[in-house]
């Protein structure tokens, strides 16, 4: 009998220490998992300024490698599409129902909107980019003619690369 009680107790107490081993095992990997998040988020906020000084380098143009300069470019060209269709988002924002026509504007006949050249920052003295040209070059996943050595489609934002 006081043998069954004394493996009770032990069993008991194995199961306290595991308990408390485990929960502090969840506690070091919480820890340890916090601590990656943070350097992951230091190396993301680093990688954006290493791309800012770059962009910076490129657009006073003294970038001299190509394909840094392809990446700066595309960069540059993503913003201004990015505020483009800012604008054309706030456009549609501001748009009323129009209340006094009855019968709905036919949409089956939509185009999208016309993509206007980006202009390239003045390059003293070297080409924009090394990239190889590739005239007449088309989206696979939209058939938009890409610009030589785009990185994504400009008209359905498709990755190329
Ligand atoms: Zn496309």
């Amino acid at each position: 009998m006081s043998d069954f009680v004394e493996s009770a107790k032990n069993f008991v107490n194995s199961a306290v220490g595991r308990a408390s081993w485990e929960a502090q095992k969840q506690m070091r990997v919480r820890s340890k998992q916090s601590e990656i998040d943070k350097l992951q988020e230091q190396r993301t906020q680093l990688l954006n300024e290493l791309a800012q000084s770059a962009i910076q380098l490129y657009q006073q143009g003294r970038l001299t490698d190509p394909g840094l300069s392809r990446f700066c470019a595309s960069i540059m060209e993503l913003d201004h599409d990015v505020s483009d269709r800012n604008a054309q988002l706030q456009e549609i924002k501001k748009e009323n129902y129009p209340a006094e026509q009855f019968a709905p504007t036919p949409t089956s006949s939509y185009a999208p909107p016309p993509v206007t050249p980006y202009a390239q920052p003045a390059q003293p003295g070297m080409p924009p980019t090394g990239a190889a040209p590739q005239q007449g070059v088309r989206c696979p996943n939209c058939g938009n003619e890409l610009r030589p050595g785009a990185l994504y489609c400009r008209s359905c934002g498709a990755k190329l690369r």
